[in-house]
């Protein structure tokens, strides 16, 4: 049997670098990243970790793993029942919305949708009977208010993810906006044991579901390790997320599993780094909470901020800017009009459709002729995908990707399917030729329309393909149609 070439990432949990490898016989590679709370916008900071991850996971797919990526939704909390209240509609619909937000956000971003995206409101029972296992083990109490509490002196390997001192922590915040509880009223044992389940404040409303111990609803830590274990099994290859989850979320989803199992409930911990906004750490009072929805406001695609997002490596504090935003946009109009370029060399040219050069419809070729084992064998790009399996050093692999660019005069079908790989793991659809059409950007609800009368045309749903072609029109853009694909251009009208 030959090896699988392999990806080797830090391990937040070993302090060392590993090679990614699926710890079940079946050969599947589990990895869990913990999700948005739907209660407003994602911001970039939100962002760059589900950009990340996304980029982790098309390098695995393209190199051949089987992955199964599941991210959770919190659906429930104290912000998202303020803010259902606020609005007085009910929780259901005030995260139905925030979730379609996310989406819409995710899709511009092109981040791949997760094979399972579970709800934590969706999910009660399983977290119940999570919080029954941990009373019935010991390591969890019932307090007079009828919440629950994971009692932290029961578990002495707390605190080996991100190696804090038990001693030396302050009030376990209960919830995931930092709030501390007052609950100690009610009999908590130590300040340091955290909420399993909270019973059911007045202010809580009509939110709450029925439990063992009254009325009341999960605390936020218990719906990963309940949702990973139902989705995953008991220990999975991979759990990501942003390095602020380490603690305390990630040692408690650690502690409430392993209690309930007996069983390591990680074996490979991803974190990435802190957003930094000009220099400046994002926060509310700042007013630097910059969302995707700002950006497009400010004139810059998707794309860029996707490319500006993951610019910078992993486990590095990234500090966004907006003079980076513009370098990404020109950065990426430097390495389309290359590409364009080198297709010219394989006669194969997007404003030339008329002339189709031996192989015309060959190039570029398509997302499903990604051949992993061909991976290994790269000749022109070898050195890009070698950044990518080296913890994931993606400022490296744009490097490289540049370099390899600017040296080569004339491409092969090869080179152009290394390329097209490259690019399907970065996420940068660099064959579209929607993303820019003659350097111009197009807005995403553009190139969205023009996908859809593609799509419509191809099933010969003519009228409808004239309709989004007029549509396309009124909003300024007409739609050039070649030889397996379209171009947009400004119909200055
Ligand atoms: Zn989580």
């Amino acid at each position: 049997m030959v090896a699988m070439d392999t990806v080797r990432l830090y391990n937040t949990g070993t302090r060392q670098m590993e090679a990614i490898a699926p710890g079940q016989p079946d050969g599947l590679l589990r990895i869990y990243c913990c999700g948005p709370t739907v209660y407003h916008y994602a911001h970039i900071g939100n962002f760059r970790t589900f950009l990340i991850q996304d980029v982790l996971r098309r390098l695995l797919l393209a190199m051949g793993y089987r992955v199964r990526f599941i991210r959770n939704i919190t659906d429930v909390d104290d912000k998202t029942i303020r803010g259902a209240q606020g609005e007085h509609i009910s929780l259901g619909a005030f995260t139905r919305r925030w979730t379609d937000i996310f989406h819409g956000d995710c899709d511009a971003l092109n981040i791949l949708r997760p094979d399972g995206e579970p709800k934590a409101t969706e999910h009660i029972a399983e977290q119940i009977a999570m919080v029954e296992a941990l009373i019935r083990k010991g390591h969890a109490y019932v307090t007079s208010d009828g919440s629950v509490y994971f009692r932290l002196s029961s578990y002495p390997a707390y605190g080996k993810l991100s190696g804090v001192d038990v001693g030396q922590l302050a009030p376990q915040a209960n919830d995931n906006d930092g709030a501390v509880n007052l609950a100690d009223e009610y009999g908590r044992d130590s300040v340091h044991d955290f909420a399993l389940w909270k019973a059911h404040k007045e202010e809580d409303g009509d939110i709450f579901w029925e439990s063992p111990w009254g009325k009341g609803r999960p605390g936020w830590h218990i719906e990963c390790s309940a949702m990973s274990m139902k989705y995953l099994g008991e220990t999975i290859d991979l759990h990501g997320g942003g390095i602020d989850l380490c603690f305390p979320h990630h040692e408690n989803e650690i502690a409430q599993a392993e209690c309930v199992t007996g069983k390591p409930f990680v074996r490979h911990w991803f974190h990435s780094e802190h957003l930094q906004v000009e220099g400046q750490k994002m926060s509310k009072s700042l007013g630097n909470l910059l969302t995707l929805l700002d950006l497009k406001g400010k004139g810059y695609t998707s794309e860029a901020v996707r490319y500006a997002l993951l610019s910078g490596h992993y486990r590095q504090i990234l500090n966004f800017t907006f003079s980076g935003l513009d370098a990404a946009q020109s950065a990426l109009h430097k390495l389309r009009a290359k590409v364009v370029h080198l297709r010219g060399t394989v006669g194969w040219s997007a404003t030339d459709r008329s002339t189709a050069a031996p192989d015309a419809t060959d190039y570029p070729p398509s997302q499903t002729e990604i051949i992993p084992q061909k991976i290994a064998a790269y000749r022109h790009f070898a050195a890009a995908i070698e950044a990518l399996k080296n913890d994931l050093n993606i400022p490296k692999c744009l490097g490289e990707i540049f370099s390899i660019l600017n040296r080569t005069a004339a491409a092969d079908r090869q080179f152009f399917e290394e390329l097209r790989s490259i690019f399907f793991i970065l996420g940068i659809e660099i064959f579209s030729d929607t993303g820019t059409s003659q350097g111009q950007s197009v807005p995403d609800d553009v190139a969205k329309l023009a996908a859809q009368r593609w799509e419509a045309k191809q099933n010969k749903n003519f009228a409808e393909a004239d309709r989004l072609r007029q549509v396309l029109a009124g909003k300024g853009w007409d739609v050039v149609d070649g030889k397996g694909g379209y171009d947009l251009e400004r119909n200055n009208r």
